[in-house]
């Protein structure tokens, strides 16, 4: 006997697990096991920044396990039906005393399936899925941020023996972008002004994610300046917000000038 008069094998707490497990647990109750839902799978979705931002709809290839189409998932040949195991009567566990506690045990008999196949089908050699791809057209919403995670109900894999499938969940990550910077509906740039524009003042071109536009600059712009382009941002994909653009003017240090501008710049 094992320890502290609890007799058997198993440990404190592996015995106590089961026992609340019975009581607690959802699947078991009322009869028959429930074959298991399917698993969730997991899609890592990359995406550019201007995707991310308007939303698209992506054709996705996924390989997942798709229910038998030869036994419509059931894993027996055509013509004839699983049956349910003798042992266990179905219920996939027996019940295996141990000291005080009655402990559940898969059936040895079925490996917990409650269901025998004598004659498995062909195809999925009685496992009742096989693997198969599948595309998927998939609403990516406008303002997804790296971290966001797309759920679609039933597109996981298939169940075991027509159980429901599990879902799909599309993982989202945003590839860095050549001018921009993103934080939360924020985006960030830099922008290169000439030594004048920075001193005498005027108007330069600013990149948005819808093309140019002009940005007043005052004189005597210092270099390192943040100017902020309320609504040019991205669209909140959770609430109708709207980020602004925030460039930062950088001024180009002057190459090759003539005489002439040498003297101007000296004066
Ligand atoms: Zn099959
Ligand atoms: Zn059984």
């Amino acid at each position: 006997g094992g320890g502290g008069g609890f007799g058997g094998g198993g440990d404190f707490g592996d015995v106590f697990g089961d026992v609340f497990g019975d009581i607690f647990g959802g699947g078991r109750r009322g009869g028959q096991r429930q074959a298991a839902r399917g698993s969730d799978l997991r899609y890592n979705l990359e995406l550019s920044l201007e995707e991310a931002v308007r939303g698209l709809t992506k054709e996705l290839r996924i390989p997942t396990l798709a229910a038998c189409d030869v036994c419509d998932g059931s894993g027996a040949k055509k013509g004839s039906s699983p049956t349910t195991c003798g042992t266990c009567h179905g219920q996939g566990q027996v019940q295996m005393r141990q000291g005080f506690f009655a402990v559940q045990q898969a059936c040895p008999t079925c490996h917990g399936r409650g269901k025998i196949i004598k004659d498995p089908c062909n195809k999925c050699h009685g496992e009742g899925r096989v693997e198969k791809s599948k595309t998927l057209s998939v609403k990516i919403p406008a303002g997804v941020d790296t971290g966001d995670r797309i759920r679609l109900s039933g597109e996981g894999e298939a169940g075991e023996f027509g159980a429901p499938p599990g879902d799909l969940y599309v993982q989202v990550s945003v590839r860095e972008h050549a001018i921009f910077q993103r934080d939360g509906n924020n985006l960030y740039c830099e922008v290169p002004i000439s030594f004048s524009k920075a001193a005498l003042g005027g108007e330069i071109e600013v990149p948005t994610l819808d093309g140019k536009v002009n940005l007043k600059i005052p004189t005597e712009t210092q270099t390192g300046r943040m100017f902020r382009m309320r609504g040019k941002g991205v669209k909140s994909v959770r609430s109708h917000a709207v980020g602004d653009l925030l460039c930062k003017v950088v001024m180009e240090t002057p190459v090759n000038l003539n005489e002439r501008q040498k003297e101007l710049l000296r004066e």
